[in-house]
């Protein structure tokens, strides 16, 4: 059974680069008979936007997509982060880090994504005095390389300890990281296919080492092509992407089925009958693996 799903962050509206990873996650779930999944990545207030998640709902809606069960809101299912982090603790597989950044940060080499920590909270004689803070919750990481193959991509493969370093878990402001919780939860909804942006790609060597260290089922890989403006900047809130507008939905469809290299479809009736088209002509192979420029 093929379980999908689409994991939008409510930091913003929807823009085009969403819509192409909603499209290609939605034709890749149905075009395999599987379900497909909505879940609102709502994991740091500090940073989202108000009724940003309800927008997104019905963009989603309007756009003529159906998810399968409710939406799942990260904010509501802390417990399975807690769970989870309990198990890596048990494990003795977690430790607390009370270094602020800038105690290490300064010396430390860059890796795939961001500083790589230099491990000073590993040994408990180096940790700093505990001081009354919080501490954040990091992971240990083996020298080991992890690779996978990617649907879109091809091969992958990272070292953990040298590309990434031991990485946060539990954040020292009491928020809980993105790597366990988008696990913890993947694994909870029996989500057996991801298909999202290469941005993420960085990322996936971690998350199978979680779902490895947690004893979860691997899941599949398709990391699709970022949607870039003629700076080769990825659209995001940052480059002032423009949020979807929902009386473009069979144009902005159309658009980004021809990213994915889907071919054009006849007239329709509504936006729904586009991602009918998509889903019976999909094929990921046809998904080009490097960035489009949308300019
Ligand atoms: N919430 C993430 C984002 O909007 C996606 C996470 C994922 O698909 O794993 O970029």
């Amino acid at each position: 059974m093929y379980v999908g799903r689409f994991a939008p962050s409510p930091t913003g509206l929807l823009h085009i680069g969403s819509l192409l990873t909603a499209l290609a996650s939605y034709a890749d779930a149905r075009a395999h008979g599987g379900r497909w999944l909505v879940r609102m990545e709502d994991l740091d207030p500090p940073r989202e936007m108000a009724g940003a998640a309800d927008h997104i709902l019905r963009t989603l809606e309007a756009f003529g997509f159906e998810w399968d069960g409710e939406v799942a809101y990260q904010s509501r299912r802390h417990h399975l982060y807690e769970d989870a982090l309990g198990r890596l603790k048990d494990k003795g597989l977690v430790y607390p880090c009370y270094c602020s950044r800038k105690d290490w940060q300064a010396a430390a080499g860059m890796g795939a994504d961001g500083f790589v920590y230099n491990g000073r909270c590993r040994v408990p004689e180096h940790r700093p005095s505990e001081n009354g803070k919080p501490p954040a919750w990091r992971i240990r990481v083996p020298d080991e390389t992890v690779g996978f193959d990617d649907a879109v991509v091809g091969h992958y493969a990272q070292n953990l300890a040298r590309d990434i370093g031991d990485f946060v878990l539990l954040r020292a402001d009491g928020f809980w990281a993105y790597q366990l919780a988008v696990v913890a939860d993947d694994a909870e909804q029996g989500i057996t296919h991801v298909v999202r942006g290469q941005d993420l790609l960085v990322s996936a060597p971690r998350q199978i080492f979680l779902q490895n260290a947690l004893g979860f089922r691997p899941v599949r890989y398709a990391h699709l092509p970022l949607l870039v403006n003629k700076s080769g900047q990825k659209w995001s809130k940052q480059t002032l992407a423009p949020a979807l507008d929902k009386a473009q939905a069979e144009p902005l469809l159309r658009q980004v089925s021809a990213y994915l290299n889907l071919p054009p479809a006849p007239q329709v009736d509504r936006p729904r009958d586009l991602l009918d088209w998509a889903v019976t002509h999909w094929n990921i192979k046809r998904v080009p693996k490097n960035a489009v420029c949308t300019e």
